[in-house]
């Protein structure tokens, strides 16, 4: 910890006697993770609970004893905020390895929520409900308000976390780094300024309130000892317009930080809701899909150019989040973290811009040679996978350190402080940034179609993935990442200040693969990119 006066007046005798009784006050227990100490196997921080940065008090009440481990590792100052957020960590944690995306649903489970139905009546403008469950027979009453416009009814009351669900169908994002900064603010405590939306949900025959909006400030509440939130909830809304109207919210209005991902997710539902709704109207099977793309689009006239855009997105959600893509654990999906290399956003604007064709509606029924494994959607995807884990392999697993992380890498080299950040590590950051990307795979792309023209095979250039490639092309495609991986200037630390330094444009970077030097003329590599060398193994 920081300077206590305190502290260092102490004898180590005195300081020895402060540490066993700060441990007994808290049970034998760490400060911050709540799991056991033992004073004499584990090495140990007393620390001020709250900083005296903040005006704690450098005295004994102030004090925590704490794992040494835990302390350096701690993601606040202030002992309270950084016990909550270990213990969100832990629910983060425990649901990723369930592969499943953390969300408040992880966060009210760990908190004996989500437990029970609501019930409830309607008696004119009032909403009549109770919580026996809860061993309190108090009938409560509130007043039901109605939307001039949509005609919307909703009520306002907090509801016991035993009584909340978290929404995943409207809302299917997870929580994500922001919810720190909300922890921190509700702790001081500024009061949240806007109150979450729920729903009551019948699809599973009882009435479930389920929050579809604000799970963020829900979970900082909860992770802040809170037992029951105060919900806007709507009832019996129209559900495909709730769902439409946060899809707009999101990407349209950017009334709510969605980031682009989860926009994916939504449009991942809509265009499930439009295949059975197709299904429904034609009386198929839930399973029928003799049907193609392009008559989904023609089906619903009206709305064709949404329509596509879910088929798309929901194809480039579905190679993003596939279990067995390795790259995804290396994607940064809240747009603002300095973890991992790859940002969601410089994935979609490179890779899948470039894999998977915005403009293909295909003609072909959605279930088309699936039994055979050659369905067009499902190569495409499986094999984009594929080739998201030959960048995996080569340039990131075992190489990318997390740890060192994103932030400030090059001003920290060319400050001269840089001499432990491994060169594999340095390689990985330096191709991941958009710009750079951006070029390769242009690259990656002209590896696949030289092959076909090449051997004179016609290949559909526009949907490069849709057909089977050869081995041919998979060995072509991981020499090229090897050897591009390999190119001197991608460790070459003398840069960090120049080309490396400010943002350069894609452009910038196209010169320098076709030209081996800068648009001013330096230069950066030792020839220019030859497709022809860089498939060759290496
Ligand atoms: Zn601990």
């Amino acid at each position: 910890m920081g300077n206590s006066k305190y502290l260092d007046a102490l004898s180590p005798a005195q300081r020895l006697e402060l540490n066993k009784k700060l441990w007994s006050i808290q049970n034998h227990t760490c400060f911050i993770c709540g799991e056991a100490i033992d004073l004499d196997i584990q090495k140990t921080n007393v620390d001020h609970i709250k900083p005296l940065t903040n005006g704690g008090k450098d005295d004994p009440v102030n004090f925590a004893i704490t794992h040494e481990l835990c302390n350096k590792s701690k993601q606040d100052s202030d002992l309270e905020i950084a016990k909550r957020l270990h213990r969100l960590q832990k629910i983060i944690e425990d649901a990723s390895h369930r592969r499943e995306t953390p969300s408040l649903k992880h966060v009210l489970l760990a908190h004996d929520g989500s437990q029970f139905d609501f019930s409830y009546k309607i008696e004119g403008d009032t909403l009549v409900y109770s919580f026996d469950e809860l061993g309190s027979p108090a009938i409560k009453r509130t007043e039901i308000f109605t939307d001039p416009l949509s005609k919307e009814r909703t009520a306002f009351l907090t509801v016991p976390l035993a009584y909340l669900f978290h929404d995943e169908i409207i809302n299917p994002r997870g929580i994500n780094g922001t919810i720190s900064l909300l922890i921190k603010e509700f702790y001081k405590p500024n009061p949240q300024l806007h109150l979450s939306l729920a729903r009551i949900d019948h699809s599973g025959g009882g009435g479930k309130i389920r929050i579809f909006d604000g799970q963020h400030k829900a979970v900082a509440q909860i992770m802040l000892g809170v037992k029951e939130i105060l919900v806007r909830l709507f009832i019996d809304p129209d559900l495909d317009r709730l769902i439409e109207t946060n899809t707009i919210a999101g990407s349209k209005l950017k009334q709510i930080a969605f980031d682009k991902a989860i926009v994916r997710q939504l449009h991942d539902t809509l265009y499930a809701e439009r295949l059975r709704k197709y299904q429904k109207d034609h009386l198929l099977a839930e399973d029928d899909f003799s049907f193609s793309e392009q008559a989904l689009v023609e089906h619903f006239k009206g709305e064709r150019g949404n329509v596509k855009l879910y088929i798309i997105n929901s194809q480039k959600n579905a190679v993003t989040h596939a279990p067995e893509n390795r790259l995804q654990s290396y994607i940064n999906f809240d747009g603002r973290g300095t973890t991992w290399p790859l940002s969601y956003s410089t994935f979609e604007k490179t890779f899948l811009s470039t894999f998977i064709n915005p403009k293909t509606i295909l003609a072909t029924p959605i279930n088309y040679k699936a039994d055979e494994g050659l369905n067009p959607r499902i190569l495409e995807r499986d094999q984009a996978v594929r080739l998201c884990n030959i960048l995996a392999e080569e340039l990131l697993i075992g190489r990318y350190d997390e740890q060192t992380g994103t932030r400030r890498l090059e001003n920290t080299i060319a400050a001269g402080n840089g001499d432990n950040i491994p060169d594999s590590h340095l390689t990985a950051y330096r191709l991941f940034k958009e710009e750079i990307m951006y070029n390769w795979v242009k690259y990656l792309r002209r590896v696949i179609v030289n092959y076909f023209a090449n051997t004179g095979v016609l290949n559909d250039e526009d949907n490069l993935l849709q057909q089977k490639l050869p081995d041919q092309v998979w060995e072509n495609l991981r020499n090229f990442t090897v050897n591009l991986r390999d190119l001197p200037v991608w460790r070459d630390r003398s840069m960090s200040a120049t080309i490396f330094g400010g943002k350069n444009n894609s452009n910038f970077w196209d010169v320098i693969f076709r030209t081996a030097a800068a648009p001013d003329g330096t230069p950066v590599l030792a020839a220019p990119l030859n497709l022809m060398e860089m498939i060759k193994k290496p």
